[in-house]
C-alpha cells in the first residue's frame, strides 16, 4: 500500500487538491479534518463548550463517527446521520480547532486513520499526517499559501454556497486557526523534515493538482 501525507494550514486547498489528485491516481482520499469537525459539531449540538475538556472527553466514545467512501468522495456520519455538509459550517471549524488541541481527542482518532492507510492506497490530508499519524508515509507534502490567498479562497467558497460571509472575518479566522494549530502542545502544525514544500499562492487549482500528482508519480512510479 502507498500512503501520501498531505499537510498544511487551513484553506491551502488541501482537501480539494487531495480529492482530485486521489481520483487521478486511483487512491482513497481521507480528509482527517472532517473527523475533528464531527467531534466539534457533536459537542456544539449538545450545547456544550468545545474548548472545555471536561465537556468534550467523557462523551468521546459515544460520538460514533464512521466514514464511507463513495465515487463522489468521503462521507462522514455521526451515529448514522450524514453530517458531511453540517461540519463545513464556520462554527464547526472553530470547534474542530478547539477539540483538536486535546491530546486525548487526537489519540482517539489515531488508530482509525492508521487503519485506513494500512488497507488502502491513500492521500491523507490534515495537519500532523507526515509528522505523527503516518511518519513512515511514502510521500510527504506540505501544502501552503499566503494567509490572504487562503482567506480569499475560503470566502469565495462560502459565498458560492450561499453562506453569508465577510472577507475580514474569514481572514481573521484563518490567522486565528493558523496560530492555534501551530502553537498547540499536541501535534502542532509543522512541516515534516522530509516533506516537499508546495506553495500554491501563485498557482491555479489545476496547477496545484498537477504539481501534487506529478510529485507522487515521480516518488512512487505510479
Ligand atoms: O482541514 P480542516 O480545516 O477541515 O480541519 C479542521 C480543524 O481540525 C483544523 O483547524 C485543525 O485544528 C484540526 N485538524 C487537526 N489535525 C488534522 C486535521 C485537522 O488538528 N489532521
Amino acid at each position: 500500500m502507498i500512503s501520501v501525507a498531505l499537510d498544511g494550514p487551513a484553506g491551502a486547498g488541501k482537501s480539494t487538491i487531495a480529492k482530485e489528485a486521489a481520483r487521478r491516481l486511483g487512491f482513497l482520499h481521507v480528509d482527517t479534518g472532517a473527523l475533528y469537525r464531527a467531534i466539534g459539531l457533536d459537542v456544539l449540538r449538545r450545547g456544550e463548550d468545545p474548548a472545555d475538556p471536561a465537556q468534550v472527553l467523557p462523551r468521546l466514545e459515544e460520538t460514533g463517527i464512521t466514514l464511507r467512501f463513495t465515487a463522489q468522495g468521503q462521507r462522514i456520519f455521526l451515529r448514522g446521520e450524514d453530517v458531511s455538509e453540517a461540519i463545513r459550517e464556520p462554527r464547526a471549524s472553530m470547534a474542530a480547532s478547539s477539540v483538536s488541541a486535546m491530546p486525548e481527542v487526537r489519540r482517539f482518532l489515531l488508530e482509525l486513520q492508521r487503519d485506513l492507510a494500512r488497507k488502502n492506497d491513500v492521500i491523507m490530508d490534515g495537519r500532523d499526517i507526515g509528522t505523527v499519524v503516518l511518519p513512515g508515509a511514502d510521500v510527504k507534502i506540505f501544502l501552503t499559501a499566503a494567509p490572504e490567498a487562503r482567506a480569499m479562497r475560503r470566502y469565495k467558497e462560502l459565498v458560492e454556497k450561499g453562506t453569508q460571509a465577510d472577507y475580514d472575518t474569514v481572514l481573521r479566522e484563518v490567522k486565528e486557526r493558523d496560530y492555534n494549530d501551530s502553537h498547540r502542545a499536541a501535534a502542532p502544525l509543522r512541516q515534516a523534515e522530509d516533506a516537499w514544500l508546495c506553495d500554491t499562492t501563485e498557482l491555479t487549482l489545476e496547477g496545484s493538482i498537477q504539481a501534487v500528482v506529478d510529485h507522487v508519480r515521480e516518488r512512487t512510479q505510479r
